[in-house]
């Protein structure tokens, strides 16, 4: 990579300008600051306070307490190095007021010889409670020179996002030295919104709002900067929530400009379908299917998202568009997250399909090589019409001859990179394939438009008639034999029931390990019934056994991880136990307590939980108890919780924001997509460099 020169070969600075060229940084020091995600001068100006300190007001050492932060100022008494249980200098202190021990663990012999009896010094660090007296560990500390005034301290000192091996001095001088260039080099940040915007919105300019972040000066509302609602750091949440809007704006752009199969419906195919469906669809499903069948009858490509709660017959939705796609001649593509799901699914449209004489063809990472070859051959004959996998799908082997629908279900367990890829997998002959985009997780509107802005979105808001609310309670885990028993009474009277294991640890074995041994303990004290188990660990060829034998009511106890939270339906089930329940979150209750409930007769979840409950833990119980809606949960999560989790990590850090937070700056949304709008109309030529800004060179959108 080609280095930029120092000063003087090559004197103008730009903010792709590597941290390399700043002073004082060499390839070690880069390789720490590429770990802060900071490679150019650029991310250095960006890379903002997490915090800041009021270091102007000192506190004699008599009135220190344990927790403080604060700056002191004192006198150098006793100086020594120590081996306790390692080597380390401590430094006794004093002011008149008290005594303070300053420690330090990493240090040199210079350091220790510049703490010298009588020396002045400035520090600033949280007090602890020591030994004997009060400590200071690892200080930030200057020494003061006698005969000069001590330093001004800005009223407020940042305090960056760090990590091991850079100190905040460091990053301290690294960005004031940003922030000299950013002064002197005209046009290193070019302003990007147009000045109508900005002052209709009566925003700073960028790089007023980039000084003031970093050193705010001595009269700064501390409160605000605090918060993050101040109008300098608002300023760049806005401009970095607009980038993201934009590059998705400019994704749909590009999916409007280009060309796809047009879908006719499927007229008596359908019909035949419908007839042979065991219920009628619900007056949400129709609506929805109407609204896809409309998309897939255009010639650029559908992008739709549908949102509905667990349970609401989302799968149906999908068949119907497959159907149409395959009865003109073309071929559908469902993506599922996990394996379980994907066969599920299989048979699913194995059944429904078979009227028809519809054979659809299952692809995931777990088939036997043979028949995995043997179903690729298929897909790229053209015979396959119907695939359903995992995200196998993607693998370079497998070819579509004449992919016209891509299916995603359970979004928000994939990414947006996954989406695309798929995408481009089914792009031939120019064309591109429609998409059709799942999802359960139903998200409030304002956070629909940042996540999935070039979606257009439909809801299923009713619930297939006939369903009852699942009755929910909470039950500690010193009551486990009274659910025991429960268990065994509703398998006696020909219901089946769930009992989930849930994530304890990290790792994935542990948690099949928790699977495998709850299982047998139940077998052991409930002998008369017939148990089975399924986790992550198991061939697929072992699950399905054990998911068919639960699906025929044969199995009627099924222990199993969460690898059943999404989409698993067996409408007997009636009773679901979820342990350690007060360790999961609200979208992950819901999911699971999702699987029962979905027949006609009386259901109830029972989350099992270890006291005590911790405030969070006891209002999420507290609200599963309540509600059986989607939408109230997702609410009383978002607020527990923050949208960056709701979306999922995947999505969340998809969008990767390093500025805004969805949950505070929530507010800047409808002004950010009437800012996209102007901006796309007025002035399309910025639009890039936005996007390029805070998205970077290499984003997802670098072909756009
Ligand atoms: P989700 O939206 O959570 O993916 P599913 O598609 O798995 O839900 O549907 C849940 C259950 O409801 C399935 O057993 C499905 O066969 C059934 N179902 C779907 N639509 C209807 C309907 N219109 N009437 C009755 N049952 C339905
Ligand atoms: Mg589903």
């Amino acid at each position: 990579m080609k280095q930029p020169g120092r000063p003087g070969t090559a004197p103008l600075v730009r903010a792709d300008t590597a941290v390399r060229y700043l002073h004082g940084v060499g390839p070690h020091l880069a390789e720490k600051l590429a770990h802060l995600g900071i490679y150019t001068i650029a991310d250095l100006l960006f890379h903002l306070p997490l915090r800041y300190e009021d270091r102007t007001h000192i506190t004699p050492l008599g009135a220190l307490q344990v927790g403080m932060r604060t700056a002191v100022e004192c006198q150098v008494e006793l100086t020594e190095i120590a081996i306790r249980h390692r080597r380390m200098l401590l430094c006794r202190v004093s002011d008149g007021s008290g005594a303070l021990t300053l420690r330090f663990f990493h240090f040199n012999q210079t350091q220790a010889d510049a703490l010298s009896r009588g020396t002045r010094l400035r520090c600033y660090g949280e007090v602890v409670r020591g030994a004997l007296t009060l400590e200071m560990v690892h200080p930030e500390y200057r020494i003061l020179q006698a005969g000069q005034p001590p330093p001004d301290e800005a009223a407020l000192t940042p305090v960056y996002p760090a990590t091991e091996g850079i100190a905040q001095q460091k990053l301290r001088a690294l960005t004031s030295q940003a922030l000299r260039m950013l002064e002197s080099t005209a046009g290193l940040l070019p302003e990007l919104l147009p000045t109508e915007l900005l002052e209709h919105a009566c925003m700073p300019a960028l790089t007023e709002a980039v000084r003031y972040v970093h050193r705010p000066p001595a009269d700064a509302p501390i409160a605000a900067l605090m918060d993050g609602s101040h109008a300098a750091q608002q300023r760049l949440a806005f401009e970095e929530l607009l980038a993201h809007h934009l590059s998705l704006r400019l994704l749909r752009q590009d999916a409007d400009r280009s060309r796809a199969w047009v879908i006719p419906g499927a007229g008596s195919v359908e019909q035949k379908f419908r007839a042979a469906l065991p219920f009628n669809l619900t007056g949400a499903q129709q609506r929805v299917a109407r609204e896809i069948f409309h998309d897939l009858g255009m010639s650029h490509p559908m992008m739709r998202l549908v949102q509905g709660d667990v349970g609401c017959g989302k799968t149906l939705v999908a068949a119907m568009a497959a159907l149409n796609c395959m009865a003109a001649g073309f071929q559908v593509a469902l993506m599922a997250p996990t394996e379980l799901l994907a066969e599920q699914h299989f048979r699913t449209f194995e059944t429904w399909f078979a009227p028809l004489a519809l054979q659809p063809v299952l692809l995931t990472g777990r088939l036997p090589a043979a028949q995995r070859r043997q179903a690729i051959a298929t897909i790229c004959a053209g015979q396959a019409r119907m695939i359903v996998g995992t995200h196998a799908l993607f693998q370079q082997d497998v070819e579509f001859a004449k992919l016209a629908l891509v299916i995603i279900d359970e979004q928000h367990r994939f990414g947006v990179h996954q989406r695309l890829a798929l995408r481009e997998k089914g792009a031939a002959q120019g064309l591109r394939p429609h998409q059709l985009i799942m999802t359960a997780t139903p998200i409030p509107r304002t956070l629909a438009m940042t996540a999935y802005a070039d979606l257009d979105v439909s809801a299923i808001d009713e619930l297939p008639p006939g369903r009852t609310p699942v009755q929910t309670v909470a039950v500690a885990e010193t009551r486990r034999a009274e659910v025991v028993a429960r268990v065994s009474a509703a398998c006696r009277s020909g219901r089946q029931v769930y009992w989930v294991c849930p994530l304890i640890d990290e790792s994935e074995d542990m948690q099949c390990q928790a699977a495998e041994d709850t299982a047998t303990r139940l077998a052991a004290a409930l002998t008369e019934l017939r148990v089975g188990l399924v986790h992550g660990r198991l061939r697929s060829a072992q699950k399905e056994t054990v998911m068919a034998r639960f699906k025929t009511g044969e199995v009627q106890l099924l222990v199993a991880t969460t690898v059943i939270e999404v989409g698993v339906d067996v409408p007997n089930a009636s009773l679901m136990i979820i342990e350690n329940a007060e360790r999961l979150g609200l979208a992950q209750l819901h999911q699971l307590r999702g699987r029962v409930g979905r027949g006609a007769m009386e259901s109830s979840c029972v989350m099992l939980y270890h006291a005590p409950l911790s405030r969070a833990a006891r209002t999420r119980l507290q609200v599963m108890r309540s509600t059986n809606d989607g939408f109230e949960i997702a609410r009383r999560d978002l607020e527990l919780r923050g949208p960056g989790e709701m979306l999922g990590t995947r999505q969340a850090g998809e969008l990767n924001l390093r500025i805004a937070d969805l949950s505070r700056d929530a507010a800047l949304i409808p002004r950010v997509q009437q800012a996209a709008k102007l901006l796309l109309e007025r002035h399309p030529a910025q639009v890039p460099f936005l996007v390029r800004r805070w998205l970077g060179e290499n984003s997802r959108f670098g072909q756009v």
